[in-house]
């Protein structure tokens, strides 16, 4: 049934979002170094070249880069979660895993992406709308418990970002062996409004407020997990309960990521690279490698990041990773870090 049509879907996707140039840029005279073209490729120009050079004898450090999707400033929110989210409600709701993951430096719109604003939210709130719409419409024979908890991972430490004060919580493996958050705060609403307004209030928990520019702000990751719980409503059938778990991730900045040197096909850690990062560029890679497969050498141990994905990463599991940039000229080395990251979590 479902089953076969959401495994036929792409295991990995990697799409790109440019955010429009900002006020502040244009003022440091910043020009728009980052270009889409066509729905797929995006071209960084070198901002250290004179764009006068008619002859452009030195084009080395202009790259084009591919990705399933390129979405720049006129990208609407609805057009970057229907293209990239949307598609996975179906799965969730039959019992598959999937993850969506925001990446990108400090300042380059992951947060715009996954949570928004009231005017305009996320991928968060559009993806629950959507998974209770679905759930409305199926007026089956079936059951669904959805819940959701919002955390934070900080230092290796997780905290529960709509119950700050339960200190710091544990992953544990369940009698099937599925990884479970001790403690953790699950809601269980179908209200939209009152969803936002717990997703607003828990990021004001973070370790990181999202503006800020001190130097531990952008080392944390949020993760949204709704989890979708299926059960026959049939007496006499005694089908077995599916489960459907979806991690929405808004990453740590990943600027730091630019020390990262890639040996081998392992990224090996420098001074003060976020582990959890590095460990998921090492299992997406991994993972894209074995053509989805889950190989032994995928080390989901590395990070508690990587641990708490074990289950939605691979396998049957649909993953996607948006890719973040500013268009401004002053971050081309962020930028073409970044590119070169997403870029090779596809392409080994
Ligand atoms: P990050 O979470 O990656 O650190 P933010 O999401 O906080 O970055 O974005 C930085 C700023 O840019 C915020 O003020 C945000 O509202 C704005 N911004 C980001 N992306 C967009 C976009 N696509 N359209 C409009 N404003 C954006
Ligand atoms: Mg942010």
């Amino acid at each position: 049934e479902q089953r076969g049509t959401a495994m036929k879907e792409q295991q990995l996707t990697v799409a790109l979002r440019i955010r429009p140039i900002n006020e502040a840029e244009l003022e440091e005279g910043a020009s728009i170094i980052a270009h889409r073209v066509g729905d797929q490729m995006v071209v960084l120009m070198d901002p250290s070249e004179d764009p006068d050079d008619i002859l452009r004898a030195n084009r080395s450090r202009e790259k084009t880069f591919i990705f399933d999707m390129v979405f720049d400033q006129k990208a609407t929110q609805e057009e970057v979660y229907v293209s990239t989210t949307k598609s996975l409600v179906e799965g969730v709701i039959s019992g598959y895993n999937a993850t969506v993951f925001a990446y990108g430096p400090t300042g380059a719109g992951k947060t715009y992406t996954m949570l928004g604003m009231d005017c305009e939210p996320g991928i968060y709130i559009r993806t629950l709308n959507d998974l209770f719409r679905a759930l409305e419409a199926t007026s089956d024979n079936m059951d669904y418990i959805v819940s959701m908890s919002y955390l934070e991972i900080y230092n290796e430490v997780i905290r529960d970002l709509l119950n700050p004060s339960s200190g710091f919580l544990d992953l544990r493996e369940d009698s099937r062996g599925s990884i479970q958050i001790a403690g953790i705060t699950e809601v269980s609403t179908t209200n939209a409004q009152e969803i936002m307004q717990l997703l607003t209030k828990g990021n004001k928990e973070r370790t990181q407020e999202p503006t800020a520019a001190n130097e531990t702000s952008s080392r944390s990751h949020a993760v949204l997990q709704v989890t979708v719980k299926r059960m026959s409503r049939v007496k006499d059938i005694t089908e077995e309960v599916r489960v459907g778990r979806l991690f929405m991730v808004d990453l740590a900045g990943s600027e730091r990521a630019a020390q990262t040197q890639n040996r081998g096909k392992r990224m090996k850690e420098g001074a003060h690279i976020n582990r959890s990062l590095l460990a998921l560029g090492n299992c997406i890679n991994a993972l894209s490698e074995k053509g989805g497969s889950r190989g032994q050498y995928v080390n989901f141990r590395d990070s508690k990041l990587t641990r708490l994905l074990k289950d939605s990463l691979g396998g049957n599991s649909r993953t996607v990773m948006i890719a973040h940039i500013s268009p401004a000229s002053m971050y081309f080395e962020e930028s073409r870090t970044t590119l070169i990251y997403a870029y090779r979590a596809k392409n080994i």
